[in-house]
């Protein structure tokens, strides 16, 4: 019961890595907001969960909508200890060159803007009560360059940087600021271009990680089980002297190649 009586609010928490840590974060003994647009999946979700779960319809792109969330886990339990900062989809898919700058700036409206939104809101909660953890689901992609197309990556390369500036910014309120970069994972935001689940989206999923797994140095599927559990270490007390810290999870993806990788290479010449 490492989350006994700790209260978290989780963005895209309806489906996927939120959907997943929403339910170990409450295994563990917490209560949480799960904060979302898909209205339907949410509030089924908070029902299977019961009384230790709330929905809430928020937009990450609005900021009223980020404090509402946040406000309600305040009301609800008086209190915030995890701020979990992970709502996304994939972002404009262009080239620099042919790049529309609505695309760029939805893109970071969502997975940028939102993080900065989601630390702000929970700040005077956390410091109100003398601390608490802030993740922010970061990727692989804002490590290295060309894994996914360009806005998203940069995007996710700032929420790196957005990670280690806001946690300069209220350690001295007891507050850490962490990020995660998962690597690939069996979810359902492959394949969704309309922002419209679907079980093909799910079968989708399951193929890429799956295909991922053959260039990985740990050879299986990334699951969703794999990054939550990132993200209760990171809000646990335990890593109390845990701040400004990306950590990767990718089955090794980022880290480079096995020697039986670079020997498949190699070996024809
Ligand atoms: P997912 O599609 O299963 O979940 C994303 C959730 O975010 C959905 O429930 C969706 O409704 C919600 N969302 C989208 N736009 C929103 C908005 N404007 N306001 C509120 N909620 C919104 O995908 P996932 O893989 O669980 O993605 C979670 C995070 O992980 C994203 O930030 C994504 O970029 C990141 N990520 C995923 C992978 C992966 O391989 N799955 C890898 C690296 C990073």
């Amino acid at each position: 019961m490492r989350m006994q009586d700790k209260v978290a609010v989780i963005t895209g928490g309806a489906s996927g890595l939120g959907k997943r840590t929403v339910e170990r974060f409450l295994e563990e003994g917490g209560r949480a907001v799960i904060a979302d647009i898909q209205d339907a999946a949410g509030l089924r979700l908070a029902e299977e969960l019961g009384q230790a779960a709330r929905y809430i319809r928020c937009d990450v792109t609005q900021e009223a909508d980020i404090e509402a969330a946040v406000a309600l886990a305040d009301s609800t339990w008086g209190r915030l200890d995890l701020m979990f900062n992970n709502a996304g989809r994939p972002g404009n898919p262009n080239p620099v060159e042919t790049m529309p700058v609505e695309g760029w700036d939805a893109t970071f409206a969502i997975l940028v803007r939102s993080v900065m939104l989601g630390i702000k809101h929970a700040t005077p909660i956390m410091k109100r009560q003398g601390g608490g953890a802030v993740v922010n689901t970061a990727s692989i992609a804002g490590l290295v360059p060309g894994s996914t197309a360009t806005a998203y990556s940069v995007a996710k390369s700032a929420v790196i940087q957005l990670t280690k500036c806001a946690a300069l910014d209220v350690a001295q309120y007891g507050i850490r600021v962490n990020c995660i970069c998962p690597g690939v994972i069996a979810t359902p935001i492959f394949g969704r271009s309309a922002g419209v689940p679907s079980q093909l989206d799910a079968r989708v999923a399951e193929t890429a990680a799956a295909n991922m797994a053959g260039f990985q140095p740990l050879p299986r599927t990334g699951r969703p089980d794999d990054i939550a559990e990132g993200v209760l270490y990171l809000a646990d007390d335990r890593a109390g002297f845990v701040t400004g810290v990306a950590l990767t999870i990718d089955g090794g993806l980022s880290a480079g190649m096995t020697p039986e990788q670079r020997q498949r290479i190699w070996a024809p010449l």
